[in-house]
């Protein structure tokens, strides 16, 4: 059943609303759980189309008086469900799209949530500039899917993900009433908590993004592509840590276990890791001799650069790649773990021998895909027969060994339907209730996700 009349009715005043048969389309993400059979998927009760922050407003605060669920919907991109609505009204971002301004001068771009990451990528490349963030859904994502969902890029060693590239946010809050999270253009500001870090990663939770200020920067035509090949994966791990340790920071490191190095670079290579970055030449010489240097005094081999290549043009190829397993009958799906360096390699050791034994697993590959000085992202991928109790037991596998390594079962790809039992532990969830009881007491804003 849809929207009861009247307020159907209302809504269609202050807001375009979507003919009913095209609610369908919005019941699903990318979630890979909604691809078997006997999955729940979403039910919408009316999709909006807001083209200004004053129907989203009217329309929020309608849907909180007549006792209405909202979920916000970007690109669709999650593969978690958070865009998922059960039994509520969809608000489609896509018509909220522009790039508001770009401040050269302070390097700054205004720009609407709807717009995808990649459309503000190829506007700002025109002029010199990149916002820097670039997600393997880079072509589906939007600014405000991205920063509802704190993800990360793959650019991350440079650039740092949603958290880093965000200066403020205009949101409405669930009463229908607009804020600012910071009214000044100053770069940093101690007048207070950064409110800006309430939205990021809230999944649309606690508020509609409206707009967002975030940073830019120069373009570098300059670029190191570097490639080596280790012996074990661990070992290349602590390659790749050593490199911190000496203040080497490419903008990417990531580290293949042979399964997964075989899957994207050829049968039977060997762990490597890869190395992108770009800068001035001096830097890039200078930066270059250490990665050398430092990888083959722990063991590595320098390997053909042309594998740094290979991966910039077939990490857009997902769904051509996925299309052949999918298409092979069977499902994959991904887990993106953060680990402490100390943590790291027992976590993968556990993760290596116990999800392959599920019943129903029949490939798993690893890469370290984002390091930092405190730790790694361990990025796991599974493909599977399409059985739910397979995927079930994979999931409380990966949120037990999660937290028997005190490491999180999330690094950017957010919380959703999927993981919504499993982060509890993780975040202080009473604190964030509170947070949620005091900002959206009639609970409108995207339930049962997050929060
Ligand atoms: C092939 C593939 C590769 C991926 N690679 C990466 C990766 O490298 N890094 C990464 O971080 N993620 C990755 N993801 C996950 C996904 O793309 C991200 O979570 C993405 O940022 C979500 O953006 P979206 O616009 O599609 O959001 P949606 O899926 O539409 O929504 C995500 C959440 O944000 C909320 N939301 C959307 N817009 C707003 C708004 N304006 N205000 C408030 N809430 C809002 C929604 O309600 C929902 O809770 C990948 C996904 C796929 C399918």
């Amino acid at each position: 059943m849809g929207v009861a009349a009247p307020i159907l009715k209302e809504l269609s005043e202050i807001v375009e609303v979507l003919p009913e048969e095209e609610n369908r389309k919005y019941e699903s993400d990318r979630w890979v759980y909604l691809r078997l059979e006997d999955a729940r998927r979403g039910h919408a009760l009316a999709v909006v189309r807001p083209k200004d922050e004053r129907q989203v407003a009217q329309a929020v605060k309608l849907c909180a008086r007549g006792g209405l669920r909202l979920t916000c919907r970007g690109g669709g991109s999650s593969v978690t469900g958070s865009s998922v609505p059960i039994d509520a009204v969809v608000m489609d971002m896509s018509m909220m799209s522009r790039i508001i301004e770009v401040d050269r001068e302070n390097m700054v771009v205004r720009v609407e949530p709807g717009a995808r990451l990649s459309d503000v990528e190829a506007q700002l490349n025109r002029l010199g500039y990149t916002l820097g963030q670039f997600p393997q859904s880079f072509h589906l994502a939007t600014v405000g899917g991205y920063l509802s969902t704190m993800g990360t890029g793959e650019f991350s060693g440079e650039y740092g993900g949603a958290e880093d590239s965000c200066l403020s946010l205009r949101v409405v809050l669930p009463d229908g009433s607009i804020v600012d999270t910071r009214s000044t253009d100053a770069p940093r500001s101690s007048a207070g908590p950064d409110t800006t870090r309430l939205f990021i990663g809230a999944e649309g939770s606690l508020g509609v993004i409206v707009s967002a200020r975030l940073k830019i920067y120069r373009l570098s035509a300059h670029t190191v592509k570097l490639a080596y090949t280790f012996q074990e994966f661990i070992q290349a791990l602590s390659a790749a840590k050593s490199l911190l340790e000496l203040d080497v920071k490419p903008a990417v490191c990531r580290v293949y276990n042979e399964q997964e190095s075989s899957y994207v670079f050829g049968q039977n290579s060997p762990v490597m890791l890869l190395i992108y970055h770009f800068r001035s030449p001096r830097i890039a010489e200078a930066l270059t001799g250490e990665v050398r240097d430092t990888l083959t005094a722990r063991g590595a081999k320098e390997a053909d650069a042309g594998l740094v290549d290979k991966w910039l043009v077939d990490r857009f190829k997902y769904d051509e790649q996925l299309g052949t397993l999918y298409g092979a009958g069977y499902i994959v799906d991904t887990v993106e773990i953060g680990s402490s360096w100390s943590n790291a390699p027992a976590l993968y050791g556990d993760l290596v021998k116990q999800l392959p034994q599920i019943e129903g697993v029949v490939g798993f590959g690893a890469h370290v895909s984002h390091i930092y000085n405190q730790g790694a992202c361990v990025y796991i991928t599974v493909i599977m027969k399409p059985n739910a109790n397979t995927y079930t037991r994979l999931w409380e596998a990966v949120g037990a060994l999660c937290k028997a390594h005190r490491a999180t079962v999330s690094h950017h790809h957010g919380v959703g339907l999927l993981k919504s039992g499993l982060v509890k532990h993780e975040i202080p969830f009473s604190l964030l209730e509170q947070i949620k009881r005091a900002l959206d007491p009639h609970n409108t804003m995207n339930p049962n996700k997050l929060l």
